[in-house]
């Protein structure tokens, strides 16, 4: 149990270190070579439970893996059509979809997701 507890925390500092919405996977790609004990399958379950107990927030991306994000509150994402890093974009003013819903056909809603595509600046080379 007290090892569990010791991973967990090197995971999610780890987690938090990392700043552009990484997957499951990328997270325990940066703690792999440093912890080796510490499994992939550690590393999914830890950061899905994180995100289900909502200490972190999990971002859903079409045709590509879930992504977590430190940041809980809502904001909207960015994502590169070349590379696939997700980024956070200012858009205070987008009004919150949920609030314009007029006919949910029957649904109970749970959620709505709203999600820029572009190129990042490093993938058009204009930046890093
Ligand atoms: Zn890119
Ligand atoms: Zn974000």
């Amino acid at each position: 149990m007290k090892r569990q507890t010791v991973q967990r925390q090197v995971i999610m500092e780890n987690f938090f270190s990392m700043k552009d919405h990484p997957t499951a996977e990328q997270v325990y790609q940066q703690i792999h070579t440093k912890y080796a004990a510490i499994s992939k399958s550690t590393v999914y379950r830890v950061l899905q439970q994180a995100a289900e107990d909502g200490e972190i927030a999990r971002v859903e991306v079409q045709n590509g893996p879930d992504r977590y994000d430190l940041r809980r509150s809502p904001h909207y994402h960015i994502r590169c059509s070349v590379c696939g890093r997700v980024d956070d974009v200012k858009a205070d003013r987008l009004p919150d979809p949920m609030k314009f819903l007029d006919d949910a056909g029957g649904y109970d809603i749970t959620g709505c997701s709203v999600m820029f595509s572009g190129v990042c600046s490093r993938c058009a080379g204009t930046g890093k």
